[in-house]
């Protein structure tokens, strides 16, 4: 549900719309606070504790966002004129306002991204640059999970694993945006620390489907931590009594982990009441993970837009992606009996 003047929404346009829960609120009026920057914040150090534990990794920073961590990731593996090997229809490419290009001098070298959210291995593998005076220098490789513009695709340990292998074959880094790992993992009954065991480093959301109201995590090794908060501090990321949110994101990752496997069943129930309507596609039925990719058919004579406005008059909000996509996300704060408004508000907007 969402508010907007005076108004009730069922919200899908993301799991960044989730409101904390009353837990949070409480913890968050309660936490004991310091200044972060001097390191002396008991929640955000116990947050970050935490965090290295669940990840297997040694370290952990606090950041105000995905988009920080991955920057911080980035400038922390990568001198100017490196280059990143990245999917095509990565986050950290598409969506994070080119960054590490505009503040990193980082060279993207993208890759064509497969339907399930992996990039092929001869792919990577061809990506590498040779040494050579005419070329950047190839630093880095970024993977994401679960991969969003996949359609919420989920990767698997064994090819976290493969391509860590060969990441360390050839002396390369590899960086796991996984905003959205604890989808990942539920999805597949493994351990988060399983699917990020292969990354030098890590990324995760607070903020997204675990309900937190802002915050990030990047995990890492202590030399490679240490790197990552000097460049966080450069990007104006060092915040000072970070507790109040800090501790918010601890009771997202005590609480709010193992129930996400609620959010994919919510996603399937929703997909395939939607992919009975004429002139609709789910794109992946079942879906993954927590995410519904719609495309619509040019018979219903409806591009994205129209359809998204039809649904807003119909109190339901979703993502336009393209001219005839649409994303629906699934959430802590959707009810399972608000699926059938779903999907009765999308019926009713076709029609009418
Ligand atoms: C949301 C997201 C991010 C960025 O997180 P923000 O907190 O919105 O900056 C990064 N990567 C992926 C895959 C995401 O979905």
């Amino acid at each position: 549900m969402n508010v907007e003047s005076g108004q009730t929404f069922i919200d899908l346009r993301s799991d960044t719309v989730t409101l904390p829960t009353l837990e949070m609120r409480t913890a968050m009026a309660q936490a004991e606070l310091g200044d972060d920057v001097y390191g002396e914040d008991p929640t955000v150090n116990e947050l970050e504790r935490i965090s290295a534990d669940i990840m297997r990794k040694e370290a952990a920073v606090f950041v105000p966002s995905g988009t920080m961590g991955n920057l911080a990731a980035i400038l922390a593996h990568c001198g100017r004129g490196d280059e990143v090997i990245l999917g095509d229809l990565s986050h950290t490419f598409l969506y994070e306002a080119g960054g590490i290009s505009a503040l990193g001098g980082v060279h993207p070298r993208t890759v064509p991204n497969q339907e399930d959210g992996t990039i092929a291995q001869d792919v990577i593998s061809g990506a590498v640059r040779d040494d050579n005076p005419h070329f950047p220098i190839t630093r880095l490789i970024c993977l994401e999970n679960t991969h969003n513009r996949c359609g919420g695709a989920v990767l698997t340990a064994e090819y976290m694993s493969s391509v860590g292998e060969f990441a360390k074959e050839k002396g390369l880094k590899l960086h796991l945006d996984g905003a959205r790992i604890f989808n990942a993992a539920v999805a597949q009954s493994v351990s988060a620390a399983e699917l990020a065991r292969p990354a030098d480093s890590v990324t995760f959301c607070l903020s997204k489907a675990l309900c937190a109201p802002v915050g990030s995590v990047l995990c890492g090794s202590e030399q490679f931590i240490s790197k990552a908060r000097r460049a966080r501090k450069q990007l104006g990321g060092g915040m000072r009594q970070a507790g109040v949110i800090a501790a918010a994101g601890i009771i997202a990752l005590q609480k709010m982990i193992d129930r996400l496997v609620e959010d994919h069943e919510k996603a399937r129930e929703l997909a395939l009441g939607l992919s009975q309507i004429e002139g609709i596609r789910v794109e992946k039925n079942p879906p993954p993970s927590n995410m519904i990719f719609l495309s619509i058919t040019n018979a219903l004579g409806l591009n994205a837009s129209q359809l998204a406005q039809k649904l807003k008059e119909n109190g339901v909000l979703v993502g336009v992606v393209d001219v005839n996509r649409l994303r629906l996300v699934m959430h802590y704060w959707i009810h399972n009996d608000e699926i059938s408004h779903v999907i009765g508000a999308v019926k009713k907007a076709i029609s009418g």
